[in-house]
C-alpha cells in the first residue's frame, strides 16, 4: 500500500468509512502525499498527456477564441485573462505567444491570472511561462480573481479533477458509495448510509439495475456557479474543455490513470491520477440559470471550426517531412472522433446575447 493508502486505512479504522469525494480530495491534494501536490503527472514520462501538451496548435486556437470573444465584447480594458488548473502552464504560454502576435496591446494591458491549487505546479508554470511569467499573478482559488472588470477564463481538464460523490443502487435504493476496509485491511467500496436528493438523479436512474452507480459533483457545480456569477456581474466569457457527456446518465466513470494505463481506483492512493467524466448538461444548466449564453460541442468540431486544418497546413509548410508527419499525427489525436475529438467536449459561456464563434454555426 502507498503511504497515503496506509493513512487513509488508519483514518477509516478510527473514524469510519469515507466518501468517494473525500477519497478523491485526499488522493489528489493531500499536502504531503497528494497526486497533484507531489507528482509530475504530464507527458511521456508522467501518467497522461493533455491537449496543450500534444501540440502548440491547441493553445493557439484557444487564444484566437479568446481574442474573438474579447472583440465581440467590444474589446474592453481593463480585462482579466485567466486560466484555472494550468498544469505545466503550456496552454497559457502558447496563448500569450499567440495573443502577442495578434494584438500586443491586449497582452500588455490585460491582468493575466493563473488559478492553481498545487504550489508545486505553480512553480512549474512559472518556469514554463519564461519571459511572460512577470506579467502573471497566481491565485490558489478562483475567488481570488480580481472582480469589477470583465473576465475571459479558460480551463482544460479542470472539472474532471474536481472530487465527485457517487451513489450506488443497493437493495433497490440509492446509497452514497463509501470506502471501507475489507477483511485484510485493504480499501474496498461499499454502500454507505446517506441518500441522494432524488431530484438530482438522471432520468435513467429509476430503471437502473442493482449495483448501478450515479455521480453528482457538487464541487464542480460550486466552481461553475461562482464563475458564472462573476461573468454575469462583470461581463466576459469562458471556455471549458474536458472529457464528458452531454446528456445526464447513470454510470461509474471514476478512473485512475498511471503511466498512460488505467489502474484500479483504490490501488495506489496519491500515486495515480483520479478523474471522472464531466456532466456538461449540469454545468450548462448552472451557467444558464446565472443568465449566461452557453453552447457545447465536441472538441473535434470546435478545433476544426477554429481552423485547425488551416493552422496545421501553415505550420507544416516550413517543415520537413518528419515535422509535417508530427503535425498531422497531432491533428488526428486532437480531433479524430476515435481519439480525443468526440470524447472531449468544449463548453463556451458568455454574457447574455453574446455570439460564441464557432458555436453559432450550430444554430439553424
Ligand atoms: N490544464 C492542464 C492541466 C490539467 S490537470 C492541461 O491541460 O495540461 C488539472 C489541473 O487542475 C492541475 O493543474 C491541478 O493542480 C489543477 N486543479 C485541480 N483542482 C483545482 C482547483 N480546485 N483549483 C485550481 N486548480 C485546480
Amino acid at each position: 500500500m502507498t503511504p497515503l493508502g496506509a493513512r487513509i486505512a488508519a483514518l477509516i479504522e478510527t473514524s469510519g468509512p469515507i466518501s468517494v469525494s473525500d477519497y478523491m480530495a485526499l488522493c489528489l491534494f493531500d499536502p504531503e502525499h497528494g497526486y497533484y501536490t507531489t507528482r509530475e503527472p504530464f507527458g511521456e514520462a508522467g501518467d497522461f498527456t493533455t491537449a496543450p501538451e500534444i501540440s502548440q496548435m491547441f493553445g493557439e486556437l484557444v487564444a484566437v477564441w479568446c481574442y474573438r470573444a474579447w472583440t465581440a465584447m467590444g474589446a474592453p480594458l481593463p480585462v482579466t485573462l485567466a486560466e484555472i488548473g494550468p498544469g505545466r502552464g503550456t496552454l497559457m504560454r502558447d496563448m500569450l505567444r499567440t495573443l502577442s502576435q495578434i494584438d500586443s496591446s491586449l497582452v500588455a494591458s490585460a491582468d493575466i491570472a493563473l488559478v492553481e491549487a498545487s504550489p508545486r505546479l505553480a512553480d512549474v508554470q512559472r518556469l514554463t511561462l519564461g519571459p511572460f511569467a512577470g506579467r502573471v499573478t497566481w491565485h490558489a482559488e478562483a475567488g481570488g480573481l480580481k472582480s469589477g472588470q470583465p473576465l475571459i477564463v479558460v480551463a482544460n481538464e479542470l472539472f474532471d479533477a474536481l472530487p465527485i460523490r457517487q451513489f450506488v443502487k443497493a437493495g433497490g435504493e440509492w446509497r452514497e458509495r463509501a470506502i471501507v476496509l475489507d477483511e485484510d485491511g485493504g480499501l474496498a467500496f461499499a454502500a454507505g448510509l446517506s441518500r441522494p436528493d432524488a431530484s438530482l438523479l438522471p432520468p435513467d436512474a429509476a430503471a437502473a439495475p442493482e449495483g448501478a452507480v450515479v455521480e453528482l459533483a457538487p464541487a464542480r457545480s460550486a466552481m461553475m456557479a461562482s464563475l458564472a456569477q462573476r461573468l454575469a456581474e462583470d461581463g466576459g466569457a469562458g471556455l471549458f474543455i474536458d472529457y464528458g457527456y452531454l446528456e445526464p446518465r447513470t454510470g461509474d466513470t471514476l478512473q485512475a490513470l498511471r503511466r498512460h494505463a488505467f489502474d484500479d481506483v483504490l490501488a495506489a492512493p496519491g500515486e495515480a491520477d483520479l478523474t471522472a467524466h464531466v456532466d456538461f448538461a449540469a454545468l450548462s444548466q448552472i451557467a444558464g440559470s446565472a443568465g449566461l449564453t452557453t453552447e457545447t460541442m465536441r472538441q473535434g468540431d470546435f478545433l476544426l471550426g477554429m481552423g485547425l486544418l488551416e493552422r496545421a497546413g501553415r505550420l507544416g509548410a516550413s517543415m520537413d517531412d518528419a515535422g509535417r508527419e508530427q503535425i498531422s499525427a497531432a491533428v488526428e489525436r486532437l480531433a479524430a472522433p476515435d481519439q480525443m475529438g468526440d470524447l472531449f467536449k468544449v463548453m463556451a459561456v458568455g454574457q447574455p446575447g453574446m455570439s460564441l464563434f464557432p458555436f453559432e454555426r450550430n444554430v439553424p
